[in-house]
């Protein structure tokens, strides 16, 4: 019997569970469903819409060489997606269809509904889990709950790993020829805001594994001393790849066991700080799932809920633009608009500083991340946003308010990034440039500190402490 597989943030032929499981089954057909105006209104901008085009036509042309066709459908929302896969069904005669779970609250919803629908129909419709070593669910507390807490999460993906949960799925062989024609890609139609050039982020399996490959062979064993230094290429740069799919989870830690002795929590200290941030990858997918309120808008920590943010248009128009007048937040905010990417340390920096410096609501600023990241995924970015804004899980306790200065001369210390990103400033000397002084910066237009750091830090705190904790 035909089988239908249905591709969404899981572009690639490679280690694909739905795709390996419709294949053991028979002959089969690819779909894709584009609900721009729903990922539009959920806040995902041209960076990321323009990568996962490039993505799905490179994925469309893996899928010619192995005889199978992709049918594509434009639909508005997630809750026409029962009746077009339906319609698919019918039109190409599929008795079953696969594809592999997604864990914020709308995907639950709606391939749930699916699910449904294709039973009602008479029809097999069957989720893998593949973007996960653990299905949500697998890894509670001793209490039966979803870990709210990274650490005691990982010691326990640790443990209960096998080998098993991490055995790569076989690439269909090519099939028979069918009597069904792929469906020719649409274009993408213009938005508001025009793509960043996408030669910086070359879509598809090749390119994400040829940066694997670079990382591991050049940059790995250096990444726990480099990963926090934005003006070294140290990390990866494989989150927009792995954001959408187009390289798994799987294949980054088979890579890592096959340079570090078959382990993954022990060895080398740069391949066991990276495989770390695959967990935490995997933790905030399973926050997502198990504590559905963070897709609501809501805080982890219910309590946060009252923290009086600031209105404070002007405030939020400069760190967008990046004229805070911190040097190491407007650079980064820089890299992000110009880039689609942002490295971590300054993810932690810019998002501090817009919730406790500025006191500004922190889902503004996870809103202006999705909008410009390639790599912009639900899971992460809120928990990183809830993360720095101290609202969630593993809170990082509400005092603890990173001084950018202080982290400027510590994680870019010869203000090399902020020389490439404000080349207003790179003729100060180095040292200058963390906090250009008045009377050096008096001839350059770089304004000065839209706050100042003891006063906001004293204002965020006071703004905390008149919580109430529940
Ligand atoms: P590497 O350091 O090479 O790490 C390897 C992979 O691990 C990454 O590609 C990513 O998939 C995963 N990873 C790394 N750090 C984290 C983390 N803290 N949480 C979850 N996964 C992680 N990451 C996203 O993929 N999408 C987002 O929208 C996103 N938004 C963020 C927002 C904020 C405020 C913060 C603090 C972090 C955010 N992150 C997000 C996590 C992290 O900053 C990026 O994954 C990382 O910078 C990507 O660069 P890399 O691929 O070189 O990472």
């Amino acid at each position: 019997p035909l089988s239908l597989v249905w591709f969404r943030n899981d572009l690639r032929l490679a280690d694909h569970r739905a795709l390996a499981a419709a294949a053991r089954q028979g002959p089969l057909v690819a779909v894709h469903l584009r609900a721009l105006p729903h990922w539009r209104r959920h806040g995902h901008g041209a960076n990321q819409l323009d990568f996962r085009a490039r993505g799905l036509a490179a994925l469309k042309e893996g899928l010619e060489g192995l005889n199978i066709p992709l049918l594509h459908r434009d639909i508005d929302d997630f809750a026409e997606a029962p009746d077009a896969l339906l319609a698919l069904a019918r039109e190409t005669g599929a008795e079953a269809l696969h594809f592999n779970h997604e864990y914020p609250l709308d995907e639950v919803r709606r391939d749930r509904a699916v699910v449904e629908a294709f039973d009602a129909a008479g029809l097999a419709a069957t989720g893998h889990h593949d973007a996960v070593a653990f299905a949500p669910g697998e890894l509670l507390t001793g209490k039966g709950d979803y870990y709210g807490v990274f650490t005691p999460f990982a010691r326990a993906w640790h443990r209960r790993l096998t080998p098993e949960r991490l055995a790569l799925s076989d690439t269909p062989a090519p099939q028979a020829p069918l009597p069904i024609a792929s469906d020719p890609l649409p274009e993408l139609p213009e938005g508001e805001e025009a793509p960043i050039d996408g030669r910086q982020w070359p879509a598809g399996e090749g390119p994400a594994a040829d940066r694997l490959e670079r990382f591991l062979r050049f940059r790995g064993r250096h990444y726990a001393a480099q990963r926090d230094l934005p003006a070294i290429r140290g990390t990866s740069e494989l989150s927009p790849y792995l954001a959408l799919g187009m390289i798994s989870h799987r294949q980054c830690l088979q890579a890592v066991l096959a340079e570090n002795d078959g382990r993954l929590a022990e060895g080398d200290a740069g391949l066991t700080a990276w495989v770390n941030e695959l967990v935490w990858r995997e933790f905030y997918r399973h926050v997502a799932f198990g504590f559905p309120r963070v897709c609501r808008h809501r805080a982890f920590q219910a309590h946060t809920e009252a923290l009086a943010w600031r209105d404070d248009e002007a405030g939020f128009a400069a760190w967008c633009e990046g004229r805070t007048g911190y040097p190491i937040v407007d650079a980064a905010m820089r890299q992000l608009v110009a880039t689609g990417w942002m490295h971590n340390r300054l993810r932690m920096i810019t998002a501090m500083f817009l919730s406790k410096h500025l006191l500004i609501d922190w889902r503004r600023g996870e809103a202006f991340f999705l909008r410009h990241l390639v790599d912009g995924e639900f899971c992460a970015n809120n928990g990183g946003w809830q993360w720095a804004a101290s609202t969630g899980t593993d809170a990082a306790p509400y005092f603890r308010i990173f001084n950018p200065t202080t982290q400027s001369t510590r994680f870019d210390p010869d203000g090399r990034f902020i020389a490439e990103w404000l080349p207003e400033l790179a003729g100060l000397p180095a040292k200058a440039r963390h906090a250009p002084p008045r009377d050096l910066a008096s001839g350059i237009d770089y304004p000065p500190p839209i706050v100042d750091h003891r006063a906001a830090r004293q204002r965020a705190l006071d703004a905390f402490k008149a919580l109430a904790r529940d």
